[in-house]
């Protein structure tokens, strides 16, 4: 069964539950469960804000059973307390600076985060919630490789609606008024969202701010100064697709 196999390892047994966020971020929030393909619909229609979407609540420390258990630790052990450290200092320095009204972007150095297991966290995030990225299981279930598969971009953006949490299930993918369009998945974990573009099935990718990609492959251990300028996305920026539009 398609159920059984699992998003990271692609083998088939049976899955364990994977915490988005992680529960130690997490724990406190209600989360707002939406489909990514509704989310496209309603942009599509000019709605920019979500009301009126369904979505699926979900109870404090919930998040997903599509990983074995197996890679479920082995993420736990190897990404989750970096994650966890800089969201907690970070996140927490951000929510303290209070946002200035017009404020679009937020701008912060740190020499505190190891990015790969940043990166790792979230892409995993990714592969539970979007799944289909079956390419990402060496990169993950080793923590030391920096081969980080082409065909991802991935964006970092600053939400200031801290209130509720939301995630979005399955690829989502806009077509433009041109034609065009482009694959997404988007996780919101405020004060951070992040998106993921597959470019291999996308004929144009929006040039948006914030993009990380290049965390992805800086070696295991290493804590570089970073410098980031992350663009804030407004509570009423609440479609995914107007994300990056805030420039
Ligand atoms: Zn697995």
């Amino acid at each position: 069964m398609a159920d059984d196999i699992c998003r990271i390892c692609g083998k088939e047994g049976p899955l364990s539950f994977e915490h988005i966020p992680p529960q130690s971020v997490g724990n406190d929030h209600t989360v707002k469960l939406y489909s990514g393909v509704d989310a496209v619909k309603s942009s599509l229609t000019g709605q920019d804000d979500m009301e009126g979407l369904k979505y699926r609540q979900l109870q404090r420390g919930q998040g997903f059973k599509t990983i074995c258990s197996s890679c479920n630790s082995y993420l736990g052990q190897n990404y989750v307390k970096p994650f966890s450290e800089f969201y907690r200092a970070t996140g927490q320095q951000i929510l303290v600076s209070d946002f200035q009204e017009g404020d679009k972007s937020i701008h912060f150095k740190t020499d505190r985060l190891m990015p790969l297991a940043f990166v790792k966290q979230v892409m995993s995030n990714f592969c539970v919630s979007a799944g289909d990225m079956h390419d990402c299981k060496d990169y993950l279930l080793d923590r030391e490789s920096t081969v980080f598969p082409q065909r991802y971009r991935l964006h970092m953006f600053i939400v200031d609606n801290l209130r509720e949490q939301k995630l979005f299930t399955g690829w989502m993918v806009p077509i433009f008024a041109d034609y065009t369009c482009c694959k997404m998945a988007c996780i919101r974990i405020p004060p951070f969202a992040f998106t993921l573009f597959d470019l291999s099935s996308s004929n144009k990718v929006p040039e948006w701010p914030g993009n990380i990609t290049d965390l992805a492959r800086v070696p295991w251990g290493e804590k570089p100064g970073i410098e980031f300028h992350l663009p804030v996305l407004k509570a009423a920026n609440h479609s995914p697709l107007s994300w990056g539009n805030v420039g």
